[in-house]
C-alpha cells in the first residue's frame, strides 16, 4: 500500500478506531501525489471499484432500472439532449426499500452499466469515526468521487444522517450534515459533474426534507421485495455458473414467498454448500437440483419485509401528503 501522506495539520486525538487509521492517509492534500485508484481496504472509509456487474445481472425490478436510465444514465450518455431543455445531468437518487431488496446490487450495477468508477460508503461507518473527522472522510470520500469521475458514489444507510440532523442538541452532528448537503450541492456549479450520487435506506420515513430538495436527493425510487417472477429471476441469476441438473425455479420461487434477494442468496449459499460436501465425498461434482434448492428454502426464514411492509404502510396512509409514498401505495395495499 502507498505510504501515508505526511498529516499537514495537528494531529486530532487519538481514539479507538476500527476503521483503520486517521483519515488523514485519505485525502488529505487532496491531488498531490494520491493515487487515482485510492485507497486499499483500511486506508480509511471509501475505496474505488470496477463494477463488473450490470443491469443485466438484476433480475426483475424493470420499472426501476428504466427509471435508473432515464435518470441516470441518459444524462450522462446524451448531455446535449439535457443542455438544449436547460437541464443539467445531477441531483441525487435515493434508493428505498426493505433490506436485502437489492438496493447495493442496483446502485453497483449502475456504475457497471454506465462503464463508471464505483464508490460505496456506510454513512454509519464514516460517522461512527471520532469527533472531528467525520467532516474530513465527507470530504475525502467527494474528492475521490470527483477524481474518479465518472463515478456512481452511494452512500448507504443515508437515515443514519438524517437522524442526527434531528438531534439538535449536538451541534457536531448539524455540521456534519450542512457539510454533507455542502457537497451534494457542489463547491462550484460544475463540481459535482459527472459524479452520480446515489444514496439507499431502509427507513426513507426519517430523512430529512432538506436531504430531498432540488438538487439534492430529489428523486425517490422505490426497490420492492420480488414478485414470484423475479424471485425465479433471481434465483435463476445466482444460480448460474454453478453445476445444475434442470433446474425448476418456478417451483423454488414459489417456495419462497416474502424472501428478497439477500435471503435467495443465502437459500443458494446453503444449497451449494450441501452439494460441495457431498461432491467432495463423491469425488466428483454433483449438480444441484430442485430438491436440493427446496430443502434450503423450508430451512430458511425471510427477513424483514412484512415488518418492513407494515412499517410502511402506517407511514404511508398518515403521512403522505406531499404524496413521496406514492410508489408504495399500491404495494402496501397488498397482501403480506
Ligand atoms: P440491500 O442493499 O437492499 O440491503 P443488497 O443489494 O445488499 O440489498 O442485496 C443482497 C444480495 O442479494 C445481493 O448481493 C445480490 O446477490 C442479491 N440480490 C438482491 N436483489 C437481486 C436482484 N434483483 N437480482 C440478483 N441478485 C439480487
Amino acid at each position: 500500500p502507498p505510504a501515508p501522506t505526511p498529516s499537514p495539520a495537528p494531529a486530532p486525538p487519538p481514539a479507538p478506531s476500527p476503521a483503520g487509521p486517521p483519515a488523514s492517509s485519505l485525502g488529505a492534500g487532496a491531488g498531490g501525489g494520491y493515487p487515482a485508484t485510492a485507497a486499499g481496504p483500511g486506508d480509511g472509509p471509501a475505496e474505488v471499484e470496477r463494477a463488473r456487474t450490470t443491469f443485466a445481472d438484476v433480475a426483475g425490478m424493470d420499472a426501476v432500472k428504466e427509471s435508473l436510465r432515464v435518470k441516470l444514465l441518459l444524462p450522462l450518455q446524451q448531455p446535449e439532449l439535457f443542455a438544449a431543455y436547460g437541464k443539467r445531468a445531477g441531483g441525487g437518487v435515493l434508493l428505498y426499500g426493505p433490506p436485502g431488496a437489492g438496493k447495493t446490487h442496483l446502485a453497483r450495477a449502475a456504475a457497471g452499466e454506465l462503464g463508471a468508477a464505483f464508490i460505496s460508503v456506510g454513512l454509519a461507518d464514516i460517522l461512527d469515526m471520532y469527533i472531528g473527522s467525520s467532516e474530513r472522510n465527507l470530504r475525502a470520500t467527494f474528492d475521490l468521487a470527483r477524481r474518479n469521475r465518472p463515478c456512481v458514489l452511494f452512500f448507504d444507510e443515508v437515515d443514519a444522517l438524517a437522524a442526527r440532523r434531528s438531534d439538535a442538541r449536538n451541534t457536531h452532528n448539524r455540521q456534519i450534515v450542512n457539510q454533507f448537503l455542502a457537497e451534494l450541492d457542489g463547491v462550484d456549479q460544475n463540481a459535482n459533474d459527472g459524479v452520480l450520487v446515489l444514496a439507499a435506506t431502509n427507513a426513507p420515513w426519517y430523512i430529512d426534507v432538506a436531504f430531498r430538495r432540488p438538487g439534492r436527493f430529489d428523486q425517490l425510487v422505490f426497490v420492492p421485495p420480488p414478485d414470484a417472477g423475479a424471485r425465479a429471476a433471481i434465483l435463476r441469476i445466482l444460480c448460474r455458473d454453478k453445476p445444475v441438473a434442470d433446474l425448476d425455479f418456478d417451483a423454488v420461487a414459489r417456495a419462497t414467498e416474502h424472501m428478497v434477494g439477500a435471503d435467495l442468496k443465502g437459500v443458494v449459499d446453503r444449497a451449494v454448500e450441501v452439494k460441495l460436501h457431498e461432491s467432495m465425498r463423491a469425488g466428483h461434482p454433483i449438480p444441484m437440483t430442485t430438491m436440493d434448492l427446496l430443502a434450503a428454502a423450508k430451512a430458511a426464514r425471510p427477513t424483514a419485509v412484512r415488518e418492513w411492509m407494515a412499517t410502511a404502510r402506517n407511514y404511508v396512509l398518515h403521512s403522505n401528503e406531499s404524496g413521496a409514498w406514492d410508489d408504495l401505495l399500491p404495494w402496501v395495499k397488498g397482501k403480506w
